[in-house]
């Protein structure tokens, strides 16, 4: 069979890999994307988010025109969100660890590449629903710096940017999954690809982006890198992001960074049956609302500080931590005061698992968990709390439950029933181990020169993050460093 012939090949039709090949057809290059998923299962985790982008603004006015007409704006205080603040989060987040030269251009270029996006059709509003609590007068208070999401949310972004890259004459070719990298004296020429009848070929092409995603789907690859027990937790997103990119980057001599030994992983709904790659539910099997509340494990104890942070920079570590508890499992808890103010996407989900009761000894056999155990956290955490200090939930607030571990901010007694009781396991969304490459996505090889004709963007890009993961980046990151990739291929 004869090779096709194109400028670039973007592996991965996810973010990342989109927004690489509008870079890439806006320079006039004959652009194909090759995408493993069949059509209809297509979009890679990025269809599964809930389409959070993290960039810097400075306030509503800031993001003028940018934003779909909502009524509610008029309404609305929404603090700034300068590249400093972002800065200081990866940086926490991450305990210093993310590469400073990759956080630099993936901040400065982020509030820029949501409007070229949007240049292509693709639509943002503010996520009321997500981000913001009611400030009781009428007004929205926007807190945490994350605001802004893509309409529609993932399932939105992903046939925003399908048409998009249609309109520009970029080639869709699905279920296709691309093997192996062609290479020809040391430059990257194409790649060898399959298709799900077991045919095959080549494409060769001057430049290949790469943009398959992380290793997040391939239990055996978690328990390698992750470590012993990785291999039981749900993934979240597409089954598709098996690493084998990865794989082949690395034998074709590509250099490896960051933090291969952790991932993002959240709190996730432990009993729903289809709980894995579940393309109606998506991300609303995901339980955020623990800063509200208290989280036991199977033994009714306290193991986290539910309050240590705003939500958006706590979520992302706290699936490890339910995941090293006995079974692997936990339980968030809240009451009649609570549990108004839980996401409705999330906690009014249909088929959520629940337990509720009239008390807590109730709800403890419900949850299978010792009722005088649980009572006792309840009771011990209910009396530490410091009940001087309001209540304010758009802020850190330090109204503290000192106890052992503390909660740090947002304590609020359960006392009120009916009790709830949510039973949460280990998600993995995406590992944050990839490849080495310059701030352009040119991939390294292992002595650090580029590798010609190879570049990479997304999940598959090293270095941004470690330990723990500032909600709504992985967006950002695969939209700046896909387009910076797509405008040298
Ligand atoms: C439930 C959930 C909610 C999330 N919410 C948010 C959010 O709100 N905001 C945020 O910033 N991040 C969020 N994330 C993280 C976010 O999804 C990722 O950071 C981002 O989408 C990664 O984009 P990507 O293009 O690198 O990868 P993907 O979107 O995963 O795309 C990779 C693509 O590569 C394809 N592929 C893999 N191997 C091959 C191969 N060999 N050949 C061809 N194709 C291949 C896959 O099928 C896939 O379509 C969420 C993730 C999940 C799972």
């Amino acid at each position: 069979m004869q090779p096709d012939e194109f400028d670039v090949v973007v592996v991965g039709g996810g973010n990342a890999g989109f927004s690489a090949a509008h870079a890439a057809a806006e320079r006039g290059r004959r652009v194909l994307l090759l995408e493993k998923g069949p059509e209809e299962g297509a979009g890679g985790n990025s269809y599964y988010t809930a389409g959070a982008f993290r960039v810097v603004h400075d306030g509503l006015g800031g993001l003028a025109g940018l934003l779909d007409p909502d009524d509610r704006h008029a309404g609305t205080v929404l603090p700034a969100y300068p590249a400093a603040e972002f800065a200081a989060d990866m940086a926490k987040v991450t305990g210093g660890r993310n590469d400073k030269a990759l956080t630099e251009v993936l901040i400065a270029e982020s509030a820029r590449t949501l409007r070229w996006l949007h240049g292509k059709g693709l639509r943002f509003r503010l996520m009321y629903e997500r981000q913001a609590y009611p400030g009781g007068d009428g007004r929205q208070i926007f807190w945490g710096g994350l605001a802004v999401g893509s309409t529609g949310g993932g399932k939105g972004l992903i046939e925003q940017h399908t048409r998009a890259a249609r309109q520009a004459g970029v080639e869709l070719r699905y279920g296709v999954r691309a093997r192996e990298l062609t290479l020809d004296g040391g430059r990257v020429t194409g790649v060898t690809w399959e298709d799900a009848e077991g045919r095959g070929g080549v494409v060769r092409a001057e430049s290949v982006v790469l943009a398959a995603g992380g290793f997040e789907a391939d239990a055996g690859m978690r328990r390698e890198h992750l470590g012993e027990g990785w291999q039981r937790a749900k993934v979240r997103g597409t089954p598709y992001n098996t690493g084998d990119m990865l794989a082949a980057a690395i034998a074709a001599g590509a250099g490896t960074h960051g933090d291969w030994g952790t991932c993002h992983s959240v709190a996730w709904d432990a009993w729903h049956a289809e709980n894995e790659s579940n393309r109606e539910l998506t991300n609303r099997l995901t339980r955020g609302g623990y800063p509200l509340g208290i989280v036991v494990n199977a033994d009714g104890r306290r193991f986290l500080d539910e309050g240590a942070d705003f939500r958006n920079l706590t979520y992302a570590k706290y699936g490890a931590r339910i995941l090293a508890q006995p079974g692997g499992v936990a339980f968030q808890l809240f009451d009649a005061t609570t549990r108004p103010k839980l996401r409705v996407e999330e906690y009014d989900m249909p088929g959520a698992s629940v337990v509720t009761g009239q008390t807590i000894e109730e709800m403890a056999a419900g949850m299978g968990v010792d009722a005088a155990a649980l009572r006792g956290t309840v009771e011990e955490f209910n009396a530490s709390i410091d009940r001087s200090v309001p209540l304010d939930l758009s802020v850190l607030d330090g109204r503290a439950a000192a106890t052992t571990p503390p909660k740090s901010n947002w304590a609020i007694p359960l006392e009120v029933p009916p009790f709830y009781a949510f039973p949460v396991t280990c998600g993995i969304t995406f590992t944050f181990g990839g490849l080495h490459a310059d701030t352009h996505g040119r991939v390294l090889d292992g002595g650090g020169d580029p590798i010609p004709g190879l570049l990479v963007c997304g999940e598959m890009l090293g270095g941004l993050f470690s330990g723990n993961y500032p909600g709504g980046t992985g967006l950002t990151s695969g939209a700046v460093f896909g387009r910076r990739a797509g405008s040298l291929a």
